[in-house]
């Protein structure tokens, strides 16, 4: 046996034992969310409604890094550290000089990163006396991290489902059937915001947040819970990339180039923002790319405004890349990725040069993903086929300069759900809608009356 190793493992003592606020960090001043009746900078009482406050003090914290409770540390050992692997034979199938290395996230029992965060928000909630968290998912991903976060801490868990995904992946809702959860599929009949969208059949996240949000601020004893784009939600997810730069120094390497696919924001944060700092900081030199569907191409295509999380324009207004909080993006297979805006944080370092962005098609996505797990084994969701299609481009492009670079992507989860998305595939029966430059202009027209970003 070769003394080569693949996997980079770390001890459960490694785990971090804080988050990483990189708000304090950024470039410029930072934008405030707006309220969307006043157009006001929204306060901690406007956000109470639906979130505890434990949470809204994370979500504007001026520290830079924020301690991890010892419960939620205690449930993050049932799965991290998670792996970081040396892609050593996808090297060899791309025939490139580069380093590929992966930070694996689909060892969670969601099978993604994003119990990083359910377990965070769950325990916050459980705190602060609140007995049911009401939330939306797209692919069904989110729901199923909340699902089993709020069976650690005794909280009911309601779930609205965008209605593609609904149909096209039946486990996941047997997934949170399991973990005690209950699952309606978006738009419901249940809220004002499901009864207004019934023209949309298909769904939107949107649509899900507006209904989920609708039912958190009726309720005393509901909270609403959001697996992405917010600031706390980049904060819980940086366990990923502490662990990663300490992984990659038991390689004694530096990434040239780190790599996530994007949907709101969070997996692609999770991952870069500890190295994002060192850079701010003046400590490394790297690139950033994130890496999103051309059908629902909010940070190539994207207009940089305020504009709301959801359909119906209940949330708070952000500063954001966004197509149109009304825009329903085509139902492509990476459910995860589908949504009009994405984090501000991650919005505001796209503006400002700090993160490049690339957009991908699905089926060129799924081919990646297919030649991924003919040589490493794993069956990658389609949300991060978007970044190892990246991750290829990458080592191409480091063949071609004869350079050893070295490329760290996040493989966010695994796509042992998604398999009927990999049948239509591998029988060529994927569609690639394309965003036209006549949605963009509907959209644009939609956008809320703010002022617009100098
Ligand atoms: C939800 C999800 C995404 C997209 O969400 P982000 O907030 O952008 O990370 C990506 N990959 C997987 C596996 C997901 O479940």
């Amino acid at each position: 046996m070769s003394g080569q190793t693949i996997k980079y493992l770390l001890q459960e003592r490694d785990i971090p034992t804080h988050w990483i606020n990189l708000l304090p960090d950024l470039p410029g001043e930072p934008l405030p969310p707006l309220h969307p009746g006043t157009l006001q900078p929204v306060g901690p009482d406007d956000l109470a409604v639906i979130f505890p406050m434990s949470l809204i003090a994370q979500e504007v914290s001026p520290e830079a890094e924020i301690e991890i409770p010892e419960s939620v540390r205690e449930a993050y050992k049932l799965w991290r550290p998670t792996p970081l692997h040396r892609a050593r034979r996808f090297e060899r199938e791309l025939d490139t000089p580069a380093h590929i290395y992966y930070k694996y996230e689909g060892t969670s029992p969601a099978g993604s990163h994003k119990p990083n965060t359910a377990v965070a928000q769950a325990y916050e909630n459980a705190q602060a006396g609140i007995r049911r968290l009401a939330t939306e998912t797209g692919a069904g991903q989110w729901g199923s991290a909340l699902a089993f976060a709020c069976s650690l801490f005794g909280l009911e868990c309601e779930v609205f489902m965008v209605g593609s995904s609904y149909d096209q992946k039946p486990y996941r809702r047997s997934m949170m059937h399991t973990w005690g959860a209950t699952v309606h599929r978006s738009p419901s009949e249940l809220t004002n915001a499901g009864r207004a969208n019934g023209s949309h059949p298909t769904g939107s996240l949107g649509i899900a947040i507006s209904e989920a949000v609708e039912v958190a601020a009726q309720r005393e004893d509901t909270n609403y819970s959001l697996g992405s784009v917010l600031n706390h939600v980049c904060l819980h997810q940086t366990v990923i990339g502490q662990e990663a730069i300490a992984q990659m120094a038991m390689a004694e390497e530096q990434p040239d180039v780190v790599i996530g696919c994007v949907g709101g924001g969070s997996n692609f944060a999770g991952l870069a923002f500890p190295f994002v700092r060192n850079v701010l900081r003046g400590g490394a030199r790297m690139r950033f790319l994130a890496a999103e569907p051309t059908a629902c191409p909010t940070l190539t295509r994207g207009a940089y405004r305020y504009d709301f999380g959801d359909t119906a324009g209940l949330t708070p207004l952000m500063p954001m890349y966004t197509l149109g909080h009304d825009f329903v993006p085509p139902p492509v297979h990476a459910g995860g990725l589908r949504y009009h805006g994405d984090a501000p944080m991650l919005c505001g370092l796209v503006r400002a040069g700090v993160i490049e962005a690339r957009a991908y098609a699905q089926n060129d996505a799924f081919a990646a993903a297919v030649k991924f797990a003919r040589c490493e084994g794993l069956i990658p969701g389609p949300e991060p086929s978007h970044a190892i299609l990246a991750a290829i481009e990458e080592a191409e492009a480091a063949r071609e300069a004869g350079e050893a670079r070295v490329i760290l992507f996040g493989l966010s989860g695994h796509g042992h759900f998604d398999l009927s998305a990999y049948d239509a595939f591998l029988a060529g029966g994927l569609e690639d809608p394309e965003f036209s430059e006549a949605d963009m202009q509907a959209a644009l027209a939609r956008l809320p009356e703010v002022p617009a970003i100098a």
